[in-house]
């Protein structure tokens, strides 16, 4: 780069530092830092058009145009020179702008005198925040180390707008950013109101100090940063060593190289010779990045840009000291805001969370099943919540719509206060039929059950009023921690979930891992498909170690009281055969061991897998009991990933093949006696549970906030009416029921 240019530019930056530190208000700061740029590189005009909504630039100040035009002149985004700039979040150069294409006249600025035209994005983490242009009478063609330039300007003016340098009072002056009320869409992850304060599970890194002035010291610092990271890369590649997940290892290989790439460090050397701190720098080639992240078709090209925006990432947090711990104190009633969670973060928050927001997740992920599980409402895919979103803003989680409010006007959270009041009274009508029966008007009664994972839940087996525990998670335990519990640990949970069962039936689901359910301490398996692989009564089956250990302890908790298992995800006759004969063996051993045995054991499988259901009968005779699991059935019976949101939503759960599917399944266990639930999330949608009754389904599990709406709505329908509407559309030919059936409740119950 020419040192002419770099030397100018840092005496740019000086001076709009000496002016930012100058006890000025918003406008008057606009104005002199036009000022300087043209003065600086020699320009007729320049201006700053900022965003004044998510579509409008207005023109904020000008050293060369009409002044009167400044909060005057507006333009769409896309719209002319400038409006291009915004949406493409590239510059535009030319040296004769009235006849370039997309050039819209602007009578009011003055401008038709400048030929030349030169306008850069101003953007913070690919954030467009505006746009600055410098313009000339002259046919100048801008080379490409001004451009370079005048971006790394834009940069600085994006931190400075960021930080609040520009914001004024009065009409037409500039409004902070991050005050103003947002809203968001996205999608429902778990129904319910939620009213709190913001709470960042990452902190967002703030750049104070986007100036330097001392080049050598900045490069000493980048290069040390650089260091501190290819380290940490290298260090997480030798600790994933031999037989870790490809995957992992291609992220980290990835990260290596970009780690070591030349052309990423350069430009980020450059950007400080041109008067940028090392920060500064980092972040203005993670805005680049994230821009061409926009544009880029190509998913696993997109996936690479995301890695070097991670990359940054880690790189700005060594710089600027923000861990990744926020230091920010959970406030009274958190709503926690993060790109994505796993489940064993999520349990670590707790119960004490109000609600969740996630720029992506999934609706059939863990993460989602924990927030269910405790009726946290939760919002998924509120894309880019996290530039908007600060610590402590108040904020209105409405997970019936997927929509969030972030720093809401009051008459909104008026309004949302009410639903909140409506919701409470709701409970209050659940709660008046706690003791009564799941018994529809035509007689026909169903045991509702709950759902849980955690001792923290069991209080709910009282409140809810849930006739015992249908599916007990025990991988819960294995994902808090961050070792294989201890069988003496083990056995004393499941003793107190017993306790505090109080006689009432608990079926523990022996540790079902793999998928999503990912333990930290387990050695990472180099799968394509993980939710086809290895997982569940696979690894119990291939390494029985750990599920000795569990039916041991679970023995021993019983200590003599009657005791229910099932196995997970099997999907063939043998697998039962196998881990049945496990559990009996393990009875045998506590027996050698003069240990009290349950009197009455349960020993069920959990159907998730279609082939199950055309197992030979002897499967159905040998089982106790049947477990639908419908998260996984479904994802297997329509082969849409149910943490993939796209392909999940295609298929509805009303489906005739699904409801034809279940009613095969219902009429196989009656032939053979065997006992059938369903313990699905679907259990818990109100309509989905009526239409499982109707198809024959007597015992639901589901969540515990469920329970009240469940028995609601089957005490006020008459199922075998409902059946005969199902088996009509089935007829009919419809792909699914629900219109037929949503029609035929609203025409009885209004
Ligand atoms: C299911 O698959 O429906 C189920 C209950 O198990 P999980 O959601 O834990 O995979
Ligand atoms: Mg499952």
């Amino acid at each position: 780069m020419a040192e002419r240019i770099e030397s100018e530019s840092r005496k740019l930056l000086g001076r709009l530092r000496e002016t930012l530190a100058e006890d000025s208000a918003g406008q008057e700061r606009l104005n002199r830092i036009v000022t300087l740029i043209a003065d600086s590189m020699q320009t007729d005009v320049c201006s700053i058009y900022l965003f004044r909504d998510a579509d409008t630039l207005e023109l904020c100040a000008t050293e060369g145009l009409n002044p009167e035009a400044v909060h005057h002149t507006r333009m769409r985004i896309g719209e002319g020179l400038v409006g291009r700039v915004a949406r493409r979040k590239t510059p535009v150069n030319t040296p004769d702008a009235p006849s370039a294409k997309g050039f819209r006249f602007m009578p009011e600025t003055g401008e038709e005198i400048y030929s030349s035209f030169l306008g850069v994005p101003v953007q913070r983490l690919g954030e467009s925040l505006g746009v600055l242009v410098v313009q000339s009478k002259d046919a100048r063609s801008y080379s490409e180390d001004e451009v370079y330039a005048l971006e790394v300007v834009a940069m600085v003016l994006a931190e400075m707008t960021e930080l609040g340098a520009f914001v004024g009072e009065g009409e037409g002056a500039i409004r902070a950013l991050h005050t103003q009320p947002e809203l968001f869409r996205g999608g429902t992850g778990q129904e319910g109101a939620a009213e709190g304060q913001v709470y960042l599970h990452e902190p967002r890194v703030v750049v104070t100090n986007p100036i330097s002035d001392d080049p050598h010291e900045e490069l000493r610092r980048l290069e040390e940063a650089i260091g501190t990271l290819r380290s940490s890369v290298d260090d997480m590649l030798s600790k994933v060593g031999r037989g870790a997940d490809k995957e992992q290892v291609k992220v980290l290989e990835a990260y290596r190289m970009f780690a070591n790439s030349r052309s990423w460090v350069r430009r980020m050397e450059e950007d400080i010779a041109l008067g940028l701190s090392a920060e500064a720098a980092v972040e203005k080639e993670q805005s680049a990045t994230r821009a061409r992240m926009e544009r880029v078709p190509d998913a696993y090209l997109r996936e690479r840009l995301h890695d070097l925006d991670d990359l940054s990432n880690r790189l700005l947090r060594l710089l600027t000291g923000q861990g990744k711990d926020t230091g920010a104190e959970l406030p009274d009633r958190p709503i926690l805001i993060a790109k994505n969670i796993g489940p064993g973060e999520l349990l670590e928050y707790g119960k004490r969370l109000r609600g969740i927001v996630l720029e992506e997740g999934s609706v059939g992920s863990h993460a989602a099943i924990v927030a269910r599980a405790w009726a946290i409402p939760l919002v998924i895919n509120a894309k880019k919540i996290l530039t908007e979103a600060l610590n402590g803003d108040p904020i209105l989680v409405d997970g019936d719509q997927g929509v969030v409010h972030l720093r809401p006007e009051e008459s909104v959270a008026k309004a949302f206060r009410d639903k909140i009041a409506m919701q409470t009274k709701a409970q209050e009508r659940y709660a008046s039929i706690r003791e009564k029966p799941a018994t529809s008007l035509c007689g026909h009664t169903v045991a509702l059950h709950m759902n849980a994972g955690l001792m923290a839940d069991l209080p709910s087996l009282e409140s809810s009023g849930a006739e015992g525990v249908g599916l007990f998670r025990t991988e819960l335990q294995f994902l808090t921690r961050s070792r294989v519990p201890r069988r003496s640990e083990l056995a004393a949970i499941y003793g107190s979930v017993m306790d505090a069962a109080q006689g009432k039936r608990v079926v523990f689901r022996t540790l079902d891992i793999g998928s999503d359910k990912v333990l930290p301490y387990m050695k990472p398996q180099d799968e394509p498909n993980p939710a086809l692989g290895w997982r569940a009564i696979r690894v119990g089956l291939d390494k029985p170690g750990v599920m000795r250990m569990q039916l041991q302890a679970l023995i021993r908790a019983a200590n003599g009281r009657p005791l229910s298992i099932m196995f997970p995800f099997i999907a063939q006759f043998d697998e039962f055969r196998a881990a049945r004969q496990m559990l009996l063996d393990e009875i045998e051993r506590e027996k050698k061991l003069s240990h009290a045995l349950p009197p009455d054991l349960q020993i069920g499988a959990m159907l998730e897998t279609p082939s199950l259901a055309f197992a030979p009968r002897q499967f159905f005779e040998l089982a106790d009991f049947i477990s639908i699991g419908g998260n996984d059935l479904k994802q297997f019976f329509f082969a849409a990933d149910r943490e993939n949101e796209r392909v999940r939503k295609r298929y509805d759960t009303l489906n005739v093949s699904f409801l034809t599917f279940i009613e095969q399944v219902v009429n196989r266990c009656k032939d053979a006696g065997t006992a059938l639930s369903f313990c699905g999330e679907d259990a818990g949608r109100p309509i989905e549970a009526l239409c499982f009754a109707a198809m024959g389904m007597n015992t639901l599990s589901m969540r515990p906030a469920s329970i009240g709406p469940v028995k609601s709505i089957i005490r006020r329908t008459d199922i075998s009416a409902l059946r005969a509407v199902i088996d009509e559309a089935r007829e009919s030919g419809a792909q699914s029921v629900r219109p037929a059936v949503m029609e035929h409740l609203k025409s009885v119950q209004g």
